[in-house]
């Protein structure tokens, strides 16, 4: 692994990062992009299903749709941001530069409508528009641009000094050295390795947010979580049913076939997801199951990928789609202003990573994968001309072969208990409280090896502490029910997570 010196340094190759690598670049900046990955299913943007909402004929009734679902919480600056971008980047970026081609229905594109959205406004290709908008936008900026891409190199430290920061420590294949930058920019996704039932892949480990906060960076919201209602869990898997289902017209049921969405809430299938997500795991505790009945619907003609995923995992979707909640989505992170600068000097956050203020206390389906474009462009352009200066940088210890095997992955298990059973969608003050004290004791633990010893998997079960236990404090300095935060007053029994 070498030393270097890059204009910007971006870290991640989702879509947050690549949008921002091809900004500097276009910008004429000398662009490093690194990512930790392997393959591209390794980001989150990989995954994504519904698509990618835009503006249409209203945009005052879409930035009111985002506040709705935030429940009155997100920042109308950075709503207006999102919206009055949305379409001109998504045409610039994804249809001209890259050359997408979303679906269309003879008449245009064929807008898709998804919960809590007032018309149909997303962009999709399939319900697999993840991949779609992922490999030929990885392609483009390896192939057409001057970016340097690093792939299976992870960032594992910040270069910083009183305020600034100069770069990051990369490693490769067991080796590290620092690659110093005038500005670096994080875009390392989400926090789903956190939970043990994600959406995400499970190399979100939340590594941005944990060494921009130990950095000094500020980070908010961290305490909303967001939970998909409709997640599939088979032994061979866990895979999302999009919320696109319940927008054409799929209905859920509980054990006892009955359809209970409309005692919870008016806009029944299609209310906020923490609505839908409480009330599966409600209806799930009380009968049994809850199933995703899809005999209304083409299911086969509307959503073959899905249909096809079914099969592969041996679901037979014509007796219904077993569902359950799972972790799917950070909306607080890193806090950023409208440029994607952080409270650090030459340090930048977009994506997941970051707190926009966009989502606020929830996140409107369909909105993540515009926000980490609209916000990588912009970042990718502010960050060009910073001065790259190069100072002491932290020392890693030298790599001790003597890691037990088995300890990133232990202590791994019980962070996610302690997370899934105090810190998940419905906690309660005591709870907080115990997940504190363990977390706090576990990220004693590995800190103790990371001062050290110096290993890939102990750095991402570092970030996952940090980020566990900012989350887990957050959760309990908020006394507010809100979006994704949801307190409930009854008493947890003692957990096993605890022991
Ligand atoms: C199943 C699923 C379906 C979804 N559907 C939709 C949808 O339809 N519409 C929508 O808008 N949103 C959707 N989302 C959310 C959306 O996909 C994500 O929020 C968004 O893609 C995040 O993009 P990102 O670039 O911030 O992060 P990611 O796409 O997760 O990319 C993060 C990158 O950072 C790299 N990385 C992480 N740590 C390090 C490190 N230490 N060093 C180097 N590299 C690192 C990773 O390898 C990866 O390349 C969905 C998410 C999931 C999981």
């Amino acid at each position: 692994m070498n030393e270097r010196e890059t204009d910007v340094l971006v870290v991640g190759t989702g879509i947050a990062g690549l949008s921002a690598a091809l900004a500097a670049d276009q910008a004429g900046a000398d662009v490093t992009l690194a990512t930790k990955a392997e393959r591209p299913e390794q980001a989150s943007t990989w995954w994504a299903q519904g698509g990618i909402a835009v503006t249409r004929d209203d945009p005052e009734q879409f930035k009111q749709d985002i506040l709705d679902a935030s429940a009155g919480t997100a920042d109308p600056e950075a709503v207006e941001v999102l919206v009055e971008n949305a379409t001109d980047t998504v045409s610039d970026v994804l249809v001209e530069t890259v050359g997408i081609e979303f679906d269309t229905n003879g008449e245009g594109y064929d807008f898709g409508r998804e919960a809590a959205h007032d018309e149909p406004r997303i962009l999709h290709i399939n319900a697999e528009t993840g991949k779609h908008i992922h490999v030929p936008f990885l392609n483009y900026v390896a192939d057409e641009t001057d970016v340097t891409v690093l792939e299976g190199t992870a960032a594992l430290e910040l270069i910083r000094h009183e305020g600034r920061v100069y770069g990051a420590i990369l490693e490769r294949d067991g080796e590290w050295a620092p690659t110093f930058a005038g500005s670096t920019i994080l875009a390392t996704g989400g926090i789903g390795a956190l939970y043990p039932r994600s959406t995400n892949p499970d190399t979100a480990t939340g590594d941005g947010i944990a060494m921009a906060a130990l950095a000094g960076a500020e980070v908010d919201d961290m305490e909303y979580v967001q939970f998909h209602p409709t997640a599939c869990h088979t032994d061979s898997g866990t895979f999302l049913v999009s919320e696109a289902v319940r927008g054409e017209g799929g209905l859920l049921r509980n054990g006892d076939g009955e359809r209970f969405m409309p005692e919870y809430h008016e806009d029944a299938e299609l209310a906020p997801r923490d609505v839908v997500a409480r009330a599966v795991k409600t209806e799930r505790e009380q009968t049994g199951e809850v199933t995703l009945d899809v005999s209304d619907i083409d299911f086969e003609a509307e959503f073959p990928d899905l249909a096809e995923k079914c099969a592969e995992h041996g679901v037979d979707w014509e007796t219904g789609i077993p569902i359950a909640p799972a972790q799917h989505f950070l909306c607080g992170g890193i806090s950023v202003d409208d440029r994607g600068r952080t409270t650090l000097d030459n340090l930048y956050a977009v994506g997941e990573c970051s707190r926009t203020g966009v989502h606020g206390a929830n996140r409107l389906a369909s909105t993540s994968l515009l926000e980490g474009l609209v916000w990588g462009q912009r970042a990718g352009e502010d960050a060009v001309g910073n001065e790259i200066e190069r100072i002491e940088p932290p020392e890693l210890l030298e790599r001790d072969p003597d890691l037990p095997g088995n300890f990133a992955r232990d202590k791994f298990r019980r962070l996610r208990r302690v997370m899934d059973e105090m810190v998940g969608i419905e906690r309660t003050p005591s709870g907080l409280k115990r997940s504190q004290s363990v977390l706090r004791r576990l990220k004693g633990e590995v800190d103790a090896y990371v001062r050290t010893r110096t290993s890939r998997s102990l750095y991402e079960l570092r970030s996952a502490s940090v980020v566990s236990l900012l989350i887990s404090r957050a959760a309990a300095e908020n006394e507010q029910s809100v979006g994704c935060h949801y307190l409930v007053d009854e008493e947890t029994v003692e957990s096993p997570a605890e022991q």
